[in-house]
């Protein structure tokens, strides 16, 4: 199967007549309805629910409590490479993003000494990240650095570039848990506009790989559309459709969403359709009342402030303490290079502005109420 069809079936103009006509009183519908429709996903991010964001709020924090409990978990971002052969204009790792900082690609030696960091942090799960260099940084070292991370954690994930199944299943072997991938959006003209280079400018491989993972076994899936790319209201109705279409075709792996949103990009790049502080909160707000069972990843791309608000909104999945270089837990800190370029900063991918420690979030989401959770409870009863 692919989600292609789904897509040529609901082209912008069929989604932009979705908030056609929507009236105050459609928002009250929409709040209270045990299942919506992708019509109520729309009133509830249409600007006429801009006031009811706090009712939203509330029906939110319930249904997040039903579904998930009161707890957060927590992971890690791990740069095992930050070489790319993509020219995404958005990103700092982009082979074209005129910087000119060391690019380099961890060693077996130097992921082991990573996962240490970071296991003696606490963490207990992972997510694996390399550019888009499949020659460069092939399957077969990815597939190392899995087997690596699984002697230190029992979770470990992968956000790399899109594989054919028969990839994703030699990672899944190797004890992968999880793949994240993000369709960066989901505007065809838009996305081929923004990746000028690389493997990645093919959109329908990319658009399939998800549901390709969860084919290999994956059993965490997690998608989301870079906010700030396209028109948000366009693209998340859009990616709320793909995660509709991911729980029933990927039905035995958990499904969850990310919200990344741009914030520092290269200066060839002005962000073209910027998303605000409360457009993120209704966005996660709209999505938790029509996606009620998925859970949502935030990361250290937001504010201390900010993310601690964000908590009791709908959040199960936090990363902290993070470092978006590769080695930047212990081999390459605070960015500089001991080895071949002494004081060459190493690459990365963009600036965090949650700079707070792993201790320092648990605090917080302690605060909010919430238990922090360093292990992920479900593999003791996944039979896999
Ligand atoms: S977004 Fe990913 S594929 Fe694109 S340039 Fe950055 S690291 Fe490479």
């Amino acid at each position: 199967m692919s989600f292609l069809p789904m897509m040529e079936a609901w082209p912008r103009p069929r989604v932009e007549a979705l908030y056609a006509g929507i009236t105050p009183e459609e928002v009250d519908a929409a709040l209270y309805r045990e299942r919506r429709s992708l019509r109520d996903l729309a009133v509830l991010l249409s600007p006429v629910a801009r006031t009811r964001l706090e009712d939203m709020a509330r029906e939110a924090h319930q249904l997040t409590r039903r579904h998930f409990g009161r707890t957060v978990s927590l992971y890690a971002p791990l740069y095992i490479s930050n070489l790319c052969a993509a020219d995404c204009l958005y990103c700092g790792f982009a082979a074209h993003s005129g910087s000119r900082e060391k690019r380099t690609t961890l060693t077996p030696e130097q992921i082991r000494r990573e996962c240490a960091a970071l296991q003696a942090m606490g963490y207990q799960s992972v997510l694996l990240l390399t550019g888009d260099a499949p020659r460069a940084v092939p399957l077969n070292h990815i597939a190392d650095a899995v087997g690596i991370a699984r002697e230190f954690f029992p979770s470990v994930a992968v956000e790399i570039y899109a594989l054919d199944t028969a990839g994703y299943r030699t990672l899944c072997n190797r004890g992968l848990e999880g793949v994240t991938l993000y369709m960066e959006t989901y505007d065809r003209e838009t996305y081929a506009r923004v990746h000028q280079g690389g493997d990645k400018t093919n959109y329908d491989f990319r658009l399939d790989a998800i549901e390709r993972a969860g084919e290999a076994g994956a059993r965490r899936l997690s998608i989301g559309a870079l906010l700030g790319l396209f028109d948000w209201r366009i693209d998340v109705l859009w990616l709320a459709m793909h995660a509709r279409w991911l729980q029933k075709q990927c039905w035995r792996s958990a499904l969850s969403i990310s919200f990344p949103r741009l914030r520092h990009t290269p200066p060839r790049f002005i962000i073209p359709c910027p998303v605000s502080d409360t457009d993120l909160v209704q966005i996660m707000l709209g999505l938790r009342l029509f996606l009620p069972e998925v859970g949502f990843n935030l990361s250290t791309r937001e504010t201390p402030a900010f993310r601690d608000r964000l908590i009791p909104l709908g959040i199960t999945a936090m990363s902290a303490g993070s470092s978006t270089r590769p080695g930047g837990y212990a081999t390459h800190r605070a960015g500089f290079t001991g080895h071949s370029r002494p004081g060459a900063p190493v690459l990365e991918q963009f600036e965090i502005d949650d700079r707070r420690s792993p201790a320092e979030v648990v605090a917080a989401i302690r605060r909010a109420g919430y238990d922090p959770v360093w292990k992920d409870f479900d593999r003791a009863f996944d039979n896999n």
